[in-house]
């Protein structure tokens, strides 16, 4: 079978080995955010609604684990927001009543758990990874550039009624963007916000790959540190990369040589590389992360994106 909505199983930097459910088109999202790694948002909307069908999506997970692979988890991600998705909640029942041994993440924004019937249909996921960029209006705006109707503080109520009801754990992501939300004041803000939601675990991430606009910079280590320490969360951990990615057995030296041979030929970006391969992005995307770590291929900006040369 030739899946569509699937992709994977790749090794995830907080997941283990991981297999995707892609459930929006690339891009559709109620975020624009200026680090997406996916690119930007062509589909800015907040409408939830059957953008795959729910069934065919629920065939391709029947069919992938009839075979019982081993899985960190099974997780909501891909080429946007998944909780735009009108079948979330029936897709993450089906999976815990039929293939209970297995663990569901979902990768989310949060941007819609304002409504209480989106919080009650994740309630069968068993780990919600939602982001929380900036406390306030402003930095928010400029970060994540999100639909009209979406504000800072409605985010923020929702992870906290999210909190409240949601029995599985919850790791708070926060994508730390220098000069934008690393002020003493909005770290103070963001401090504040984590009290009040209460989150399992709290991660910092940064850029691993070049995203949307150009100018965002990785802060460094003691930097890191400092807005760790500011936010006052014990124990925060820093999103890095796999060390050894490469060596994780879901990844294939196929691929890997199939990835190199096409950039060696010429450069391409993950939409080319997607197309050609007839991977999914996501799937591209980790195989480029461990070769452009390992030092095989680097990356070159050009109008239409990013691309990966051969070294
Ligand atoms: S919320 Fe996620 S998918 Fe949407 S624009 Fe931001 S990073 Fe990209």
């Amino acid at each position: 079978m030739v899946y569509q909505y699937l992709f994977g199983p790749v090794p995830s930097r907080r997941l283990g080995v991981s297999l995707g459910i892609d459930l929006v088109p690339l891009k559709t999202c109620s975020y624009n955010c200026i680090y997406c790694e996916c690119g930007k948002t062509t589909d800015l909307t907040t409408e939830r609604a059957e953008y795959y069908p729910t069934d065919a999506v629920i065939r391709e997970i029947d069919d992938y684990l009839s075979t019982r692979p081993h899985l960190d988890f099974i997780t909501f991600s891909g080429s946007g927001e998944p909780t735009l998705h009108s079948g979330i909640g029936r897709i993450a029942r089906h999976i815990r009543e039929t293939f209970p041994e297995y663990r569901m993440a979902l990768l989310t924004n949060g941007s819609l758990f304002t409504d209480p019937g989106m919080r009650a249909e994740v309630a069968d996921i068993h780990v919600i990874v939602p982001s929380l960029d900036a406390v306030s209006e402003s930095v928010f705006q400029k970060i994540d550039r999100p639909c009209h109707s979406i504000t800072a503080a409605g985010v923020r109520a929702g992870l906290v009624a999210l909190r409240k009801e949601f029995k599985g754990g919850m790791w708070l992501e926060i994508f730390i963007i220098p000069g934008l939300n690393d002020t003493d004041e909005e770290l103070l803000f963001l401090r504040d916000a984590i009290a009040e939601i209460r989150p399992d675990r709290v991660q910092l991430n940064t850029l691993d790959r070049p995203g949307i606009v150009d100018w965002i910079t990785v802060p460094a280590a003691e930097e890191l540190e400092r807005i760790a320490g500011a936010l006052g969360f014990p124990g925060i951990e820093v999103v890095g990369g796999l060390a050894s990615r490469s060596d994780i057995a879901s990844f294939s030296q196929d691929v890997r040589e199939s990835i190199l041979g096409t950039i060696r030929r010429r450069p391409c970006t993950i939409d080319d590389l997607s197309r050609i391969l007839g991977l999914h992005p996501n799937e591209v995307r980790k195989y480029i992360d461990t070769l452009v770590a390992d030092g095989q291929i680097g990356e070159k900006r050009e109008e239409r994106g990013i691309f990966y040369v051969s070294l």
